[in-house]
């Protein structure tokens, strides 16, 4: 095998660790990238999933809010009908005639039909009198009344189980009101007027403040009176530009926070919160103290993304925070899912194998690489390992007959191309047979390591040597004259023969060799084959000369 192919065969795989490396980091980067994606896919997912759950909540809300208002615009509506066309019968002309009996007194209750209608309940002339907001408009008093006793009856067509509302009522500027829950008429009777016709929202549906005449939301929210807490929705009476009173439903904390837990799917452990437009909270679905807190930084954050859309999400401290603004009410319900259970939820399980299958490919594509690049080494060492034996000799280490021809026959043309001299030198070790029958076959085997490695120091840079035979040498020496290659196997000779070798037990010997040289220059033939025949002659001739000589001609 030839210098160049040993280098074409060992350039067919240049670097076989390098390629071992792409391939895994290609691997690496394809499972990284799979993983990835599957990771933002789940992250999609998992943000329509939460986005959905806050949709339908808030869509359920908006509904039964809805239906409520619209309770409240048909009862205005109906009530706007009565004073419009009242409709007299005996038993409002009684009621009205109990009314002027009664509305002296600091408070009454006129009931109508016990069972079939709410009472009417109210306060005395005086109490009316001496609230700017109140009057007992004579002309306009009794229709009003006859209205609200139309209102009385309808009332009773509410569905308490399905409303979302506590209650509902009308409070008549004339100092009366009807009620779904009305209350005994005792001394408290006055106070509950009173509340009514002092909350807010009732001053605020005069003509001047609330010229649309539309319906308003109020949270009655004090932080002292966790109890009490109600939202109401309002909506002023009116007919023939005159302010009748406020007609409101009121809707409880405990009722708020009932319809959002069940409206919340089972599995679902995150919060949802239901804010007021100052983002005072009115419902949770968990108990307060349970439930989590916003820093005034984040309210800010949400209030900023709110100018911009009516939902929307967020991320804030670990915690993934969607909201939607509701289309009924001035608030925004807000569906916060910490990561805690977000990692106990679906996603977070489906995203933790995931991670974990990832590990487990990645050490294990790890660890196919750790040996992969073991049996690379490995086949590396073996391969070199034989490349070496199909060229070298073992005990000497100098080329073996083949590759050295091959060697040699290469040199040989190369000369003859740049029409350099070229010659030979053929060697053989003088009685060498003798020394492995006195010494062994060992001693004999050390002899001709220590030619070799005579032979191999005494070379110039371009020389090559190779073992031929048992205890023959050949060298070529490209570009060396006759001249120089004598020269060449004369110091080889010395060489040899100066030194003295201990064998074993202090037994010493020493060693000789005949040498042959010949060279292109004597007949200009290059033929490798030829010139180591003419050595090999001269080598004879140089045994029978009485050895430990140098033969060049003849
Ligand atoms: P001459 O001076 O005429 O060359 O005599 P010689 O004894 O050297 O010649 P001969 O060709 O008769 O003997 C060569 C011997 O070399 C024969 C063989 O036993 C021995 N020999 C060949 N190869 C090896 C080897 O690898 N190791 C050892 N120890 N001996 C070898
Ligand atoms: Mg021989
Ligand atoms: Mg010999």
């Amino acid at each position: 095998m030839s210098a160049d192919r040993n280098q074409q065969q060992t350039g067919r795989v240049k670097n076989p660790h390098r390629v071992v490396n792409i391939c895994f980091l290609v691997v690496f980067i394809c499972s990284t990238l799979l993983t990835w994606r599957e990771m933002v896919v789940l992250e999609h997912a998992y943000v329509s999933s939460q986005r959905n759950t806050l949709d339908n909540i808030a869509t359920a809300l908006d509904r039964q809010l809805q239906q409520s208002i619209d309770n409240l615009i048909f009862f205005r509506n109906t009530m706007r009908y009565a004073l419009q066309y009242p409709i007299s019968t005996d038993k409002s002309r009684k009621a009205m005639a109990e009314f002027d009996a009664l509305r002296q007194q600091p408070h009454w209750q006129i009931r109508l039909d016990p069972g079939r209608s709410m009472p009417l309940s109210g306060v005395s002339d005086d109490f009316v009198g001496a609230n700017a907001l109140l009057v007992r408009d004579e002309a306009t008093m009794h229709s009003e009344l006859s209205a609200a006793l139309e209102f009385s009856y309808i009332l009773e067509l509410s569905d308490t189980r399905r409303d979302l509302q506590r209650r509902t009522y009308y409070v008549s500027r004339a100092g009366y009101y009807i009620s779904s829950l009305p209350g005994k008429n005792d001394d408290s009777l006055i106070a509950r007027y009173a509340r009514q016709v002092s909350r807010p929202y009732f001053a605020q549906h005069d003509d001047r403040t609330n010229r649309s005449r539309a319906l308003r939301w109020e949270h009655s929210w004090d932080p002292t009176r966790n109890k009490d807490q109600v939202i109401t929705a309002s909506v002023p009476l009116d007919y023939q530009n005159r302010w009748y009173g406020v007609l409101a439903m009121d809707f409880t904390i405990p009722a708020m926070n009932k319809f959002l837990a069940s409206a919340m799917p089972e599995e679902d452990e995150s919060t949802i919160l239901l804010y007021d437009n100052k983002f005072n909270v009115i419902a949770s679905t968990k108990p307060q103290n349970g439930s989590p807190q916003f820093t005034q930084s984040q309210f800010a954050e949400i209030a900023r993304s709110m100018e911009l859309s009516n939902e929307g999400e967020l991320r804030m401290d670990g915690s993934f925070v969607t909201w939607d603004k509701l289309n009924t009410f001035d608030g925004v319900l807000i569906k916060v899912h910490t990561l805690d259970e977000g990692v106990r939820g679906e996603f977070g399980r489906i995203s933790i194998v995931l991670l974990l299958l990832w590990l487990l490919f990645t050490l294990m594509l790890f660890g196919s690489w750790i040996v992969i690049r073991r049996l690379v080494n490995d086949m590396m060492s073996l391969q070199s390992r034989l490349t070496w034996r199909a060229n070298y000799d073992t005990l000497t280490r100098l080329f073996n007959r083949g590759a050295f021809f091959e060697h040699a026959q290469t040199f040989a043309k190369e000369c003859r191309m740049r029409a350099q001299p070229f010659s030979v030198i053929q060697l053989d070790l003088d009685h060498f047979k003798s020394i492995n029958d006195r010494f062994g076959h060992d001693a004999g085997d050390r002899v001709l390591s220590h030619a070799a490695g005579i032979i191999s120091g005494s070379l110039r840079g371009e020389d090559i040597a190779g073992r031929v035979g048992g205890e023959e040498f050949c060298v070529v020496l490209p570009g060396a004259t006759m001249a120089q290659a004598g020269e060449v196997a004369e110091r080889i000779r010395e060489r040899l023969n100066v030194k003295e070798l201990l064998i074993r037990n202090g037994d010493t010997l020493h060693i000789s060799a005949s040498f042959g040289v010949s060279s292109s220059q004597e007949s200009g033939d290059y033929d490798f084959e030829h010139l180591q025949n003419v050595a090999d002659g001269r080598l004879y001739k140089a045994k029978q000369g009485g050895r430990n000589q140098v033969c060049s001609d003849g």
